[in-house]
């Protein structure tokens, strides 16, 4: 009913480079305006969705939708901005998931460089041989794969070199105490110098203090994006931070 409704909607959190605090991407996070309830996050009702079999509509929806608005902002900014989309695993495994992903590029006119899909690790500890054959169908196509919440999903590193990924997104659980010396700090520097040697880009996720991002920037990280820089916002609001085009050498 929801869905018929036209009650979810996307919001954006800008990704921002770390050498030139530009925007250089979006992530879509999906949530749902109820009538009853109000807003929703999407860890409350993304596990309903899987378990009663509509996350395959929702996130077919989803990635139709952020594919479009963003496409049309690059249009009318004349920015060259990517867009991430988060997908559920067990939308993944559908059979026709390559094609869902075709079939929204083209119809939204995204060049497939400009989207990445996200999925975490607990994907490719169950996924098996049909998890890399789809890695590698959307990667041929040109899409970019993220590796989101890494670190956090028990997985032996061994998939690294077996599968086609382009991105690894840092926990925000790792991010939280970098700004104090300690083993959280360890763990990041180690995911940023992996990601790297084996030319993955890196982003860090959950950034929220200036300390945490001059120790990510130390580190060599790419891309970070958190609450310091931009809270998820509607399109409307994006748009407007977009068009100030200044980036956010501000908040850094
Ligand atoms: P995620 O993909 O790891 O997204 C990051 C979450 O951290 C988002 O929460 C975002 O709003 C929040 N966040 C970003 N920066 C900060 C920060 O500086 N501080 C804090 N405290 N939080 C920050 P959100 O929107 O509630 O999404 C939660 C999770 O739900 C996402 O985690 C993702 O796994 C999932 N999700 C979101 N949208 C979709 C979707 O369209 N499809 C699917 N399958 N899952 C989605
Ligand atoms: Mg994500
Ligand atoms: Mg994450």
């Amino acid at each position: 009913r929801a869905l018929a409704e036209r009650e979810f909607r996307l919001r954006y959190q800008p990704i921002v480079d770390v050498a030139t605090l530009a925007v250089v991407g979006v992530e879509a996070l999906i949530a749902w305006e109820t009538p009853e309830r109000g807003l929703m996050r999407p860890a409350e009702f993304i596990p309903v969705a899987e378990q009663c079999g509509l996350i395959g509509e929702l996130g077919a929806w989803t990635l139709a939708t952020a594919c479009r608005e963003i496409q049309l902002l690059r249009r009318e900014l004349e920015l060259d901005i990517d867009v991430a989309v988060n997908i559920s695993p067990l939308q993944l495994r559908q059979a026709n998931f390559h094609e869902t992903v075709a079939q929204c590029l083209e119809a939204a006119d995204l060049p497939a460089a400009s989207l990445t899909i996200e999925v975490t690790e607990g994907i490719l500890v169950d996924g098996g041989e049909k998890t890399v054959e789809t890695f590698r169908r959307v990667r041929q196509m040109g899409v970019g794969v993220s590796i989101d919440d890494f670190g956090t999903g028990y997985s032996g590193l061994g998939y690294l070199t077996r599968l086609p990924i382009s991105k690894l997104k840092i926990d925000k659980s790792f991010v939280d105490d970098l700004a104090m010396p300690g083993h959280d700090r360890a763990v990041a520097a180690a995911i940023i110098a992996l990601g790297h040697q084996l030319h993955l880009q890196v982003v860090a996720e959950g950034v929220e203090s200036k300390a945490q991002f001059e120790f990510l920037r130390g580190e060599g990280c790419d891309a970070v994006q958190g609450y310091l820089f931009c809270q998820p916002v509607g399109l409307e609001a994006l748009r407007e931070i977009l068009l100030g085009g200044k980036g956010f050498a501000d908040a850094a």
